[in-house]
């Protein structure tokens, strides 16, 4: 067969999570929570079914929906998005992802990333012709020398991706970040698909600085959430993306013939259970917690880490331990120690090793204690 992708194996997260699985390993690998999604979220769902919303929803989605959610961005981000033609429902980010990079990438254009990056961006970009110009986050905090970045942008620039809070790192951008960003590319008609599922996952009292909230980024900015993410629904794969009129309508143009729309009773439920922002916005100490704790009972391991501004998602450095590369280690601890976790070399350019490994805190009490305990004996 002449693979599109001849490079492209098997997702990480699927790899860790089946090792996971057959060695009966607890999972910290593959990012999803372990506990129930909120009842009154559940029921809203079977309400809808009940009620009959069983057919096709709209195209764009479910009016209600896109309006609470301008409504909901419109107020934490001070922006002006209008729910008719600027949000966009899809199946989860991950449709929102390569709809946003099918919309727009022609062979040869290039798409700056940074590495490490989710996994799902490059193979996407590589299916339509795109080059990829990576760019090495600076170590020891996962920063962008934005210097680096001005030197790498072309005529043949096409889109930037950034992703705050950061998957694996758990850094987060700031401010004057997003600021220096905008003054690159002020003047340019590069696209900005900045990839916010973790949103409402930040710590410390920080401020999630979304592109939304600048005006010099907004009006070139995709932007993509997850409801997965911020509702614990990973199964359910609804999320959607905002972005100006005239992206938005190139959008949706290859929106309507690769999924058409997305789950409509799901859409109901949703824009019924935004109408409490608590839901939302206990995030942070919700998985504060969770943070503190799992820190809390690993701070004596051998393992050493800087806590995560956001996600949740904590890295871990093993240097101490071994000199094992990442993911030969990160095998061992699941097949010896039964637990499992994301080696973070995959991710990196040209699969530089800097011996961490991320561990996804999304899980109850009872599970944070049980993989801190296997961890402090290693
Ligand atoms: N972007 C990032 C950075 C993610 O971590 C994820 C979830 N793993 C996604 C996009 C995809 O989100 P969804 O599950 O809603 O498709
Ligand atoms: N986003 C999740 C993670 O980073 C996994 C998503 C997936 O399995 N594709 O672990």
């Amino acid at each position: 067969i002449n693979s599109k992708l001849p490079e492209v194996s098997t997702t990480i997260f699927t790899v860790m999570s089946t090792l996971a699985n057959t060695y009966g390993a607890i999972n910290l690998s593959q990012g999803f929570p372990n506990f129930e999604t909120d009842k009154g979220l559940i029921d809203l769902v079977t309400l809808a079914m009940k009620k009959g919303h069983n057919q096709y929803a709209p195209m764009p989605g479910l009016l209600s929906l896109r309006e609470i959610i301008a409504q909901k961005t419109n107020t934490l981000y001070q922006s002006n998005y209008n729910p008719n033609t600027e949000v966009t429902i899809t199946s989860g980010a991950t449709q929102a992802i390569f709809t946003i990079i099918s919309a727009f990438i022609r062979p040869n254009d290039e798409v700056i990333i940074f590495k490490p990056a989710y996994d799902s961006y490059e193979p996407s970009i590589e299916l339509f012709g795109g080059t990829i110009v990576p760019i090495q986050l600076s170590m020891p905090d996962f920063t962008i020398d934005w210097q680096e970045v001005a030197t790498k942008i072309t005529s043949k620039t096409k889109m930037v991706i950034i992703n705050s809070p950061h998957n694996p790192s758990g850094s987060i951008l700031s401010k004057e970040d997003m600021l220096q960003l905008e003054k690159l590319l002020e003047g340019t008609d590069i696209i900005l698909l900045s990839d916010e599922v973790y949103e409402h996952i930040i710590f410390d009292g920080l401020a999630h600085q979304s592109a939304a909230k600048f005006p010099g980024l907004a009006e070139r900015s995709f932007i993509t959430a997850s409801f997965g993410k911020t509702f614990h629904t990973t199964g359910w794969k609804m999320g959607y993306c905002l972005a100006p009129r005239e992206l938005m309508a190139e959008f949706r143009k290859v929106h309507q013939f690769n999924v058409f729309c997305s789950s409509h009773p799901m859409q109901y439920a949703l824009a019924e259970y935004l109408k409490n922002a608590d839901t939302y916005l206990s995030l942070p100490n919700f998985y504060q917690e969770k943070r503190d704790l799992f820190l809390s009972l690993v701070k004596d391991s051998r393992f050493s880490f800087t806590p995560a501004s956001g996600t949740y998602f904590q890295l871990l450095k093993y240097s101490a331990i071994t000199d094992e590369g990442d993911v030969a280690f990160a095998e061992r601890l699941t097949k010896e120690h039964n637990i499992a976790s994301i080696p973070v070399s995959v991710f990196n350019l040209n699969q530089q090793d800097d011996k961490v490994l991320r561990f996804c805190f999304a899980k109850t009490e009872d599970t944070l204690k049980r993989a801190a305990e296997v961890l402090c004996k290693i």
